[in-house]
C-alpha cells in the first residue's frame, strides 16, 4: 500500500459523475417539491428521525462497510465511518455535515458534505492508500433544528456544549399526528439511539472538515469555486416587545396616540441603518400586533430581531446603538410607548483553527490552479460563514474548518437549491487535498507518537 505522501497526490481526484450520482441516489430518500422534469429536479423534505431520515442512514451505513469502513451510532444518533489508517488508535479526521433538510429544503446543504466525504474514502480505497491516521465521515442529527427546534443540537452534544437530557426531551414542532414526539423517542423508534456515549472525550477527532454549499450569492457574483472559511459571524437573537395602548382609528389624533406598531416598524428601520453603519446584518423575521382590528391601533407589538456581525466588539457596539435608538423612538416619536428586550440566542464570532485552514487553502490553491481562467484570476477566496454549522461545536474541541462551494443565485433552505455537479466535485476535491494535507502534518509534526491530541 503506498502511503500518502510518498504517492502522486495531484493525480488523485474524485470522481464528479459517481459523486453525483451517489449524491442524488441519497435524495430518493425524502424528496419532495418538484419544479422541473429532470429526476433530480426536486427538492427535500428529509426532516430529523423521519421514516426518510431513517432511510438514508440505513443506506448510508450499507455504504460505508462497502468502503471497508467501520460503523457505529452514538445516543445521539450521530453516525460514523472510519476507514483504518497506519496508526489506528490515534482519533480519525473526520469530515462531516448533515443529511436532514428544511421542510421545504433543498439537495445540497448538508447531504453534498457528508456524501463528499464518502466520495473521499472511496478514493481512497481505490487507490488503496494508507493514510497515517484514520479518516471518517460523520452525520451530525438534527442539524438543521427543523423538527426538533435546536439547530446542530446533536453536534452541541458531542462537545459537551448541550446537555444530553435537554436534547433528547426536545419535542418536535409540528406534531406529524397526535401529540408531539421528543427526539429520544423519535431515535428509539427509528432505532437509532446508539449505545456509544456522544462525547468527544470518549470519541475524540483530530480534526473536523466540513465541505458545505454557501448558502450565500458570492462565490457565483464574483466567479470563484472555493471560500477557504476562516470562521462563522456572530450573531444574537432577541424578542421585542413594545406595549402603547389601544384606541380608535377615527377618532384618535396623531400626537394622542401611542401606537405600538409605529413604533416597532421605526424600530426596525432604525436595526437597518444601525447594521448598515457597521457593514453588518439586521432582520426582523417575525411580527405580529395586538388586538389586530382594522380601525384599532395595536396596544402591542412583538417582533424579533437578528443581529450579525463578524465581530463581536462591533456586534456588541450595534447593540447598543440599536438600544438606545428604540428607546428614544419609543420615548419621543410616542410618547409612552415601552419596549423590552428578551435575548433568544447568543452565539460569538467563531474563529476556526489556522492549521485546518492552511490545510484548506492549500488544497483550494492547487485545484483552483488546474481550471481555466486560473492565470488570471484567483478562483478561491477566504470567507467568513454567514449561518451556523455543526463545525461551530466541533471547533470548540478539536482544530476544524469549513469549504464553501457556489450556489446558485445564492438560493438555499429552498427546493431549488443548486451546486452543479462539476462544482460539487471541485468542493469535494479540495477536501480530499485538505483531509491528506493535514494528515501529512499529523505524522510530521510526531502526533502518532502519543494518541489523545483532541481530548
Ligand atoms: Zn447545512
Amino acid at each position: 500500500m503506498p502511503s500518502a505522501h510518498e504517492s502522486e497526490l495531484p493525480t488523485l481526484g474524485v470522481n464528479a459523475d459517481r459523486l453525483a450520482a451517489s449524491l442524488h441516489e441519497s435524495c430518493q430518500y425524502g424528496s419532495d417539491h418538484r419544479y422541473g422534469k429532470l429526476s433530480t429536479e426536486t427538492g427535500m423534505a428529509r426532516l430529523s428521525l423521519d421514516d426518510s431520515d431513517k432511510a438514508v442512514r440505513d443506506w448510508f451505513l450499507q455504504k460505508a462497510k462497502s468502503l471497508r469502513c467501520t460503523t457505529s451510532i452514538d445516543e445521539m444518533g450521530n453516525l460514523f465511518a472510519v476507514r483504518r489508517g497506519k496508526n489506528a488508535d490515534a482519533p480519525p479526521i473526520m469530515m462531516g455535515s448533515h443529511l436532514d433538510t428544511q421542510p421545504t429544503g433543498g439537495r445540497y446543504d448538508g447531504i453534498l458534505g457528508v456524501l463528499a466525504g464518502l466520495e473521499v474514502l472511496q478514493v481512497l480505497e481505490e487507490n488503496k492508500i494508507e493514510t497515517e491516521g484514520s479518516v471518517g465521515v460523520v452525520n451530525w442529527t438534527n442539524e438543521e433544528g427543523a423538527r426538533f427546534p435546536k439547530m446542530a443540537v446533536s453536534s452541541g452534544v458531542w462537545a459537551g456544549a448541550v446537555p444530553i437530557a435537554d436534547a433528547w426531551n426536545l419535542e418536535e414542532v409540528t406534531p406529524h399526528e397526535g401529540t408531539a414526539k421528543t427526539m429520544l423517542q423519535e431515535l428509539e423508534r427509528i432505532g437509532y439511539r446508539g449505545e456509544a456515549p456522544a462525547s468527544y472525550t470518549s470519541n475524540p477527532f483530530a480534526a473536523h472538515f466540513e465541505l458545505h454549499i454557501e448558502q450565500g450569492p458570492i462565490l457565483e457574483d464574483e466567479g470563484r469555486k472555493i471560500g477557504v472559511v476562516q470562521g462563522v459571524q456572530a450573531f444574537k437573537w432577541f424578542n421585542i416587545t413594545v406595549r402603547g395602548r389601544d384606541s380608535h382609528a377615527g377618532t384618535t389624533p396623531l400626537y394622542a396616540r401611542k401606537d405600538a406598531v409605529l413604533v416597532a416598524a421605526k424600530m426596525i428601520v432604525a436595526a437597518n441603518a444601525v447594521a448598515k453603519a457597521h457593514s453588518g446584518l439586521a432582520t426582523t423575521g417575525i411580527f405580529t400586533a395586538a388586538p389586530g382590528t382594522v380601525n384599532t391601533m395595536a396596544h402591542t407589538a412583538t417582533f424579533t430581531l437578528d443581529l450579525r456581525h463578524t465581530s463581536d466588539a462591533v456586534l456588541a457596539t450595534m447593540l447598543a446603538e440599536c438600544r438606545a435608538a428604540f428607546q428614544a423612538v419609543a420615548a419621543e416619536t410616542e410618547k409612552g410607548c415601552d419596549v423590552d428586550w428578551t435575548l433568544l440566542v447568543d452565539s460569538p464570532a467563531v474563529v476556526f483553527h489556522q492549521d485546518c485552514i492552511d490545510a484548506v487553502q492549500a488544497s483550494a490553491e492547487a485545484v483552483c490552479a488546474r481550471l481555466p481562467g486560473a492565470e488570471t484570476k484567483t478562483l478561491w477566496k477566504p470567507m467568513i460563514s454567514g449561518a451556523g454549522h455543526d463545525s461551530c461545536y466541533t471547533n470548540l474541541r478539536c482544530p476544524t474548518s469549513m469549504i464553501f462551494t457556489p450556489t446558485r443565485e445564492g438560493i438555499s433552505h429552498n427546493p431549488t437549491e443548486y451546486c452543479s455537479a462539476e462544482d460539487c466535485a471541485l468542493g469535494a476535491s479540495v477536501l480530499l487535498g485538505a483531509v491528506l494535507g493535514y494528515d501529512k502534518l499529523r505524522a510530521d509534526r510526531g502526533d502518532f507518537e502519543n494518541t489523545s491530541e483532541c481530548a
